[in-house]
């Protein structure tokens, strides 16, 4: 990986604001959470990262095991953070998916995965490189679980963090044995969007004998063998689990919103695989029927059916709520224009470039707590969150979708970036993730190992070398 880096150009701040330092809480060590630390440290704040699990990377530390609730609406089971199936490969091409000024390049070692779309340990392995690079494990407490995050009552303006060191009988200096309590200016919330499942309502369920689980808890193949299983979903897990499953099962009919009469039917290339739309109800006799008439006799509902907000350890008097999966309100997905900016969230938008999105999110908070960048007053904040909820409402877009910024992510970034001081994303980014979406659709079962887009590799590499000192290897260039 690279050992030279050259960072992205910080503006220069207004005379008329001395840049102050704020010491900042950050909540997870998943990718968003390791470049706030990055981005907040390199701006001269001090840092502590929570982390709950014993090692960074959130999401992508695979663990084969699930939870005991297969469906996850116990709330008393114990919490497997990770969503990842076994054969994952990612879903975005490394050039477009690393961060902006550390790029996700191929390494020469056969330990690593060099390929164009590789499986979950490379992500892993790229972040902990990362993590290195910056040092940024020196900054964060593992195996500590946030459990509150609150203002305090008589400082104006700073915050408590209740935390709980796992399987540690810590000093106590809260009120709650085994409870650490510490206080912050400001606190950024990491803490990922994949681990608390949303589940399909289905009109006789009750009394449906076969079993239920959410992909949360998939991770192998196996347990679906010669079985008979409904799949509701068709978000990239649910097409890379359905046929994941299909090498296996005796049958697979996917169920989702987007099947029409013409996509409907038997699968192109499967003896066992047919699509079906949305689940109209299911039977005692173990049956479940389609909205168009059909029905199977299965034995596992398999909801591929995405993941809630889910924020169990914050407390702002009913400020910030989440709302048919709505967190806000919040200024630009980040700031709640009541408690700005001593709050903030990185990482909420969805059908996104993750990790370039993170990073500027990051630096513009970063810059925001140290006086660099001003924020509008609370008022201007507000009328700026109704005006974008007020459009969304008139598309007739749900609540639900409010983070969803797929089309307008790139305008998003710009806009993030233009407040940074920072360049625009790259041309070659854009067209990249164009270019995949195009060839997924046309190439649903082979779009990770057969592209056409070989020039805006070219680009991205060319790109590269301003942030790396290494060599990049033509296999990684070919592939
Ligand atoms: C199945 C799947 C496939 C994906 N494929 C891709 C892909 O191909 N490319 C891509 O770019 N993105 C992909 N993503 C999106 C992925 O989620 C993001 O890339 C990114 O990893 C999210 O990072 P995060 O830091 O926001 O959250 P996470 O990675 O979830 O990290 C959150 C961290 O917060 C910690 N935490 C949570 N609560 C607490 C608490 N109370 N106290 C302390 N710590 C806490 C967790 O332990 C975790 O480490 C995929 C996601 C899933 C689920």
């Amino acid at each position: 990986m690279p050992t030279t880096i050259q960072h992205l150009p910080m503006p220069v701040p207004p005379a008329t604001h001395p840049l102050t330092s704020r010491h900042v809480a950050v909540i997870g060590a998943g990718a968003a959470g390791l470049v706030t630390a990055r981005d907040l440290r390199r701006e001269g704040h001090s840092v502590v990262v929570f982390e709950r699990g014993d090692q960074v990377g959130g999401t992508w530390v695979y663990t084969p095991k699930t939870e005991c609730d297969p469906i996850g609406l116990d709330p008393r089971r114990t919490m497997v953070h990770s969503s990842l199936y076994n054969s994952l490969r990612t879903n975005l091409p490394r050039e477009s998916m690393g961060f902006l000024d550390y790029p996700f390049v191929a390494k020469d070692d056969p330990e690593r995965d060099p390929r164009r779309f590789p499986g979950h340990r490379e992500v892993l392995m790229y972040l902990q490189d990362f993590t290195r690079e910056f040092g940024i494990d020196e900054l964060v407490k593992f195996e500590t679980e946030v459990v509150r995050v609150g203002l305090v009552d008589d400082l104006k303006w700073k915050w408590k963090i209740k935390s709980k060191k796992r399987g540690k009988d810590e000093t106590t200096t809260s009120t709650t044995p085994g409870h650490v309590d510490e206080i912050f200016d400001a606190v950024v919330v990491c803490n990922g969007h994949y681990t608390q499942p949303r589940i399909a309502q289905i009109p006789g369920i009750n009394e449906w004998p076969g079993k239920q689980m959410h992909s949360h808890n998939y991770r192998v193949p196996d347990p679906f063998r010669d079985q008979v299983v409904v799949l509701i979903g068709s978000s990239a897990s649910a097409v890379d689990i359905s046929r994941d499953i299909a090498g296996v099962a005796k049958e697979v009919h996917v169920a989702a919103r987007s099947v029409a009469d013409e996509t409907s039917g038997k699968q192109p290339g499967y003896d066992n695989m047919w699509f079906h739309p949305m689940i109209e109800s299911v039977h005692e006799d173990g049956t479940v029927f389609f909205q168009d008439g059909s029905f199977v006799l299965a034995g596992i509902i398999l909801h591929c059916t995405g993941y809630k907000y889910h924020f169990p350890f914050l407390e702002t008097n009913g400020i910030v709520t989440v709302d048919d999966n709505r967190v806000g309100p919040l200024y630009k997905q980040i700031f709640p224009p009541a408690l700005a900016p001593w709050l903030s969230f990185v990482g909420l938008p969805w059908k996104v470039v993750p990790f370039p999105l993170f990073e500027l999110q990051s630096k513009w908070i970063a810059g925001v707590l140290s006086n660099r960048f001003a924020l509008p007053s609370q008022e201007k904040m507000m009328e700026d969150v109704e005006a974008f909820y007020s459009s969304l409402e008139a598309s007739g877009m749900p609540k639900r979708y409010t983070h969803n910024l797929g089309s307008s992510q790139f305008e998003y970034n710009n806009w993030l970036a233009a407040q940074c001081g920072c360049p625009e994303i790259e041309d070659w980014r854009i067209d990249m993730y164009k270019a995949c979406g195009k060839n997924k659709r046309a190439r649903p079962e082979f779009y990770r190992d057969e592209w056409e887009d070989h020039h805006l590799v070219l680009q991205a590499y060319e790109d590269f070398i301003k942030y790396t000192s290494h060599q990049v290897s033509e296999r990684c260039i070919s592939q």
